[in-house]
């Protein structure tokens, strides 16, 4: 899309939302945003999580990069964007979720089994991020091999959820809020082709249609 483009669309947008969501607009000014929910994402532009939650304006607090990945705690981190998310969702926002969005076809999961020349500046801050993927690949190559490379790359976007949920863990905030039952962490892959949303279900070990969540609530 052109920048003219945008700005069509953008005007389009003012018609049509800003008419439909005058009064949300208007309230979420007067009393300040109060999301329920963190929702971390890969930055990769088919993934758009108000749309596939088919949420509005002040629900989500909203983390997107490369991967969706989580940098281990660390006080002395230079990469601090995502941490910084995190840590102000916990502690001044108080959301109740957090979900941690993986997808298909994701082009970082993808890049872990490629080698990104030491030498090339212009991808120095990629190379550096990527190794936050480093062991969700490790475990998918231990898993499938690398023979089929369509199997290999679904394990990895899915380990990575795995992995990324350990991450958050290492956060104190959250560590403490999960013991505490005060927060509520969940672990997504979504399909880019169909829209269908799995989640990783600790107790199973295992991906299961997201409706299973439903299933199970109404069980217990
Ligand atoms: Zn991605």
């Amino acid at each position: 899309m052109s920048i003219e483009a945008l700005v069509k669309s953008h005007k389009q947008f003012k018609e049509e939302y800003g008419k439909k969501y005058s009064s949300l607009f208007q309230k979420l000014v007067e009393e300040g945003q109060s999301p329920k929910t963190l929702f971390i994402a890969c930055s990769d532009s088919r993934v758009v999580p108000n749309l596939i939650t088919y949420t509005k304006p002040g629900d989500l607090f909203i983390a997107r990069n490369i991967g969706n990945f989580v940098p281990p705690f660390c006080p002395d981190s230079e990469a601090s964007s995502t941490p910084a998310v995190i840590e102000y969702a916990l502690s001044v926002l108080n959301v109740d979720n957090i979900i941690l969005c993986g997808h298909t076809e994701c082009g970082a999961c993808k890049s872990l089994h490629q080698e990104i020349p030491e030498d090339d500046i212009e991808m120095t801050n990629i190379r550096k991020w990527l190794k936050f993927g480093n062991s969700a690949k490790e475990q998918a190559v231990a898993l499938v091999g690398t023979q089929d490379k369509k199997r290999l790359y679904s394990a990895t976007e899915k380990f990575n959820v795995i992995e990324q949920l350990k991450n958050l863990l290492t956060y104190p905030a959250v560590k403490r809020k999960v013991a505490e039952g005060e927060i509520f962490v969940q672990g997504w892959y979504y399909h880019l082709d169909s829209g269908e949303v799995e989640y990783f279900d600790p107790v199973e070990h295992q991906f299961l249609p997201i409706e299973t969540v439903l299933e199970k609530a109404n069980k217990g």
